[in-house]
């Protein structure tokens, strides 16, 4: 793999960037793989990625319908924090935003990853005294997190109102290590480093049906043909039911549109994230300078991956008295993603009852920060057969009841 560094692009601005490389192959697939991965979406990717790098499983080939990185992954707002509540989440959210530290390193790509820090706003009594709950269970969990009060909302926010009528800003959950991450960027780094190991890459190749033997998987039809191979990780977010029926079982999933929109790019005003659980909007302002609006969900099952007019109204309408300076913009572009929400917005990584075939989803409204926990701990588990940071997210815990709620902690959508 061709290097990127400052005199990599010295060198190649001297042949007016002649000499660059393709970051990755795009393949045409192979007849059998150890490892089939559906899905190069950002999980799909850095699962494949860490199969490689901690296992030394090469021979595998990562399949999508469309181009990677095309479903949730290029669609999202891009936040990235670990402030939820049950142990067994933080533990995988801190891990995944740990890794994002490096990640630009590990992967000579850079992923633009900003800890500017992220404040999920209290304008209620009741949700302040949820975020002490989340903000004490994070100090015994080692995860950095504090309350403060309404002054330094508006010290780390000078554009915010505090003193709304409706809901005047109590205070906020701060994590400053938390932040955002160029999303297209996660992808095309976790491809090329995937490509670089030789793995496969094909786009445009929907997979159609799964193949098995005797209860365990042994390959998957595709619209480029058969492909045979030992192990089967199911990636596909807001598709995953569809893949879970062809592999013959079905999953606690709901899969929903959730909606988000930029506005003009404006003059820097706002270098923090700030979500508003209560109202529900949340906003950061991206490198371009458009203010990045995360709406929500779509009341109803769906797989319209489009945006939808009446969102921009009721997103823009619940921030628009905590910051005010949002009814002077122009909205430039609004759009959605499916997304696959379980009963305890929690996800599952796991084992399937088809011998040999994984799955990971239920990522919902918030995986993208989850990305290189989520590739680390579903590599283990698929080259393993178990993993620390997976075990708690198993599918069972749905009939055994044990549920790790997270309403509070995924309460927006993000
Ligand atoms: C508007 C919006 C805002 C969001 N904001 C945030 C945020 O701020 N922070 C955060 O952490 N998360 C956020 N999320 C959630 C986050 O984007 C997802 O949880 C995450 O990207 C899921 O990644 P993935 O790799 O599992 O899925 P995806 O990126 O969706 O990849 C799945 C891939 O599977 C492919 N596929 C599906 N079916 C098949 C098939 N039959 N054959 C082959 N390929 C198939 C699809 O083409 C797709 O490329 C947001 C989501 C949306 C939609």
């Amino acid at each position: 793999m061709q290097r990127y560094s400052v005199f990599a692009i010295a060198r190649e601005a001297a042949r007016h960037h002649t000499g660059w490389q393709r970051a990755w192959r795009d393949a045409a697939p192979k007849s059998r793989y150890d490892v089939v991965i559906v899905g190069a979406g950002g999980h799909g990717l850095a699962t494949a990625f860490y199969l490689g790098r901690n296992f030394g499983i090469t021979n595998v080939a990562v399949i999508d319908k469309g181009w990677l990185g095309g479903g949730n992954t290029g669609r999202n707002t891009t936040i990235i924090r670990s402030n939820y509540l049950q142990d067994s989440s933080a533990a995988i959210y801190e891990r995944s935003r740990d890794l994002y530290e490096t990640l630009s390193h590990e992967l000579n790509y850079n992923v633009m990853f900003s800890p500017r820090g992220v404040m999920m706003l209290a304008q209620t009594e009741h949700e302040l005294r949820g975020y002490q709950r989340t903000a004490h269970a994070n100090a015994l969990q080692g995860v950095e997190t504090e309350i403060i009060g309404p002054e330094r909302v508006k010290q780390l926010c000078p554009i915010m109102n505090i003193d709304g009528p409706r809901y005047p800003v109590l205070g906020a959950l701060w994590q400053p290590r938390a932040g955002t991450a160029r999303h297209d960027a996660v992808a095309w780094g976790y491809a090329r480093a995937c490509s670089d190991m030789g793995m496969d890459i094909i786009q445009n190749c929907e997979v159609t049906g799964i193949r098995s033997e005797g209860g365990r998987v042994s390959g998957v039809s595709t619209t480029k043909g058969e492909i045979a191979c030992d192990k089967l990780g199911m990636v596909v977010a807001g598709h995953s039911g569809v893949l879970a029926e062809m592999a013959g079982f079905r999953l606690p999933i709901e899969s929903v549109a959730l909606q988000a929109l930029v506005s003009e790019p404006i003059k820097p005003c706002m270098d923090v994230v700030v979500m508003a659980n209560t109202v529900h909007g949340y906003l950061s302002q991206s490198d371009k300078g458009e203010m990045v609006i995360g709406g929500g969900t779509d009341g109803f099952v769906n797989y319209t991956q489009r945006g939808s007019f009446h969102h921009v109204e009721e997103t823009v309408r619940a921030l628009v008295e905590t910051f005010p300076m949002l009814s002077r913009l122009k909205m430039l572009r609004q759009w959605g993603g499916i997304v696959d929400i379980t009963g305890d917005r929690s996800p599952v990584l796991s084992k399937t009852p088809l011998e040999g075939c994984f799955i990971n989803a239920g990522w919902g409204t918030g995986g993208f920060k989850a990305i290189p926990g989520s590739g680390w701990g579903f590599a283990e588990l698929m080259a393993r057969g178990h993993s620390p940071l997976c075990d708690e997210f198993g599918l069972e815990r749905f009939r055994e009841g044990r549920f790790i709620d997270e309403s509070v902690a995924a309460g927006v959508a993000h």
